[in-house]
């Protein structure tokens, strides 16, 4: 690796991170992920392959596949600049009603019989009405039933009394982004704010859900910004994160937003492995636009988990491209929680 300087035990600090996080079971502290952000290019290889012994040393070398099923597409008065399905902007995202209970069983057996453990139902909403949790009650339990397949749901913020409504009814896993730090995020939305979110984050873990957590690089946030992130997220202690890259659409306020470079990502991949050593790490939206051919090296950069077939409003790889890839890697598909 490049010429920078070493540690107290004569190592560099790729080296020194991962003996931390193998041997000792150390976290790394944010200065110690700030002075990795800043490596150059050529270490990329390096630290990617340091996450990887990281993700194995901590999760194993199973993959976790979940399918996701937008169940309300669209008309979301909200107002976030990377997202197609807000009603402020004019994308070619249009509001569609709510899916019926046979079409969601349909997409949840599919999902089940490509070995996947979850399935997540999103609604484009700011949060639930008392409609749409009527709709949740019913159809948790039915999808439980009828697929025996673990449910995640992604319905916006939350109450209280909405969240242990959820938990009773048998959400296993509900899905609430961060999305950025929260020095960035009233720069790309303005109708709800990052403390609205994070008070979500930590009703869904203090009544028993999983918490999944995602975020979104790539809308302008600097370096800095993505290691505060990364402290945050530690903050709401999620079992999964997935990894979103902008892949800007026409028609919102960040649609002329240049991708992430490829490398760029692998980097970012890896150090969120670093920063959060037991987490799902979960590939998500914008993978197959940003990385391209790199996507098996993402695998062995500290991912552990996949979205597989299309995402909310974007088309991804086909699930079986997917499976032959995790093959190749030698990666067997299985259930994961996270690792404390
Ligand atoms: S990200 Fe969610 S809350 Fe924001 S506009 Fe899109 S659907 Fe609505």
């Amino acid at each position: 690796m490049s010429g920078v300087a070493t540690d107290r035990h004569g190592d560099d600090p790729i080296s020194a991170a991962r003996r931390a996080l193998v041997d000792e079971r150390r976290q790394l502290t944010l200065d110690e992920l700030a002075a990795l952000a800043a490596l150059p290019d050529e270490d990329v290889p390096a630290l990617a392959e340091a996450a990887h012994a990281v993700r194995v040393a901590w999760c194993g070398d199973t993959v976790e596949i979940e399918g996701i099923l937008s169940a309300k597409t669209g008309g979301c008065p909200e107002d976030c600049h990377f997202c197609s399905q807000s009603s402020r902007f004019e994308t070619p995202v249009k509001a569609l009603p709510l899916l019926s209970d046979d079409e969601v069983l349909r997409a949840a057996r599919e999902t089940a019989e490509l070995g996947a453990s979850e399935f997540c139902i999103v609604y484009a909403v700011r949060g639930p009405d008392e409609r749409l949790m009527a709709h949740l009650e019913r159809l948790v339990p039915l999808v439980r039933r009828e697929v025996g397949i673990n449910v995640a749901v992604s319905a916006g913020i939350l109450t209280e009394d909405q969240a242990a409504r959820l938990r009773g009814v048998g959400v296993h896993r509900y899905n609430h982004n961060l999305e950025t730090a929260r020095s960035f995020f009233g720069r790309v939305v303005t109708t709800h704010t990052w403390e609205e979110r994070f008070e979500t984050c930590r009703l869904v873990r203090e009544h028993g859900m999983e918490l999944c957590c995602g975020v979104l690089l790539g809308m302008g946030e600097t370096d800095e910004q993505r290691i505060e992130l990364l402290g945050q997220l530690r903050e709401v202690d999620p079992a999964e994160v997935p990894v979103n890259f902008l892949d800007p659409r026409p028609g919102t306020p960040l649609a002329d937003r240049p991708l992430v470079a490829a490398m760029e990502a692998i980097r970012w991949i890896a150090l969120f492995r670093l920063a959060l050593p037991g987490v799902i790490l979960r590939y998500a939206g914008g993978r197959e636009v940003t990385l391209g051919d790199l996507q098996e090296m993402g695998m062995t950069a500290g991912i552990n988990a996949l979205i597989t077939g299309n995402y909310l409003t974007t088309l991804g790889r086909s699930p079986q491209e997917d499976i032959v890839m995790l093959k190749g890697l030698k990666m067997p598909i299985g259930t994961l929680s996270k690792v404390i």
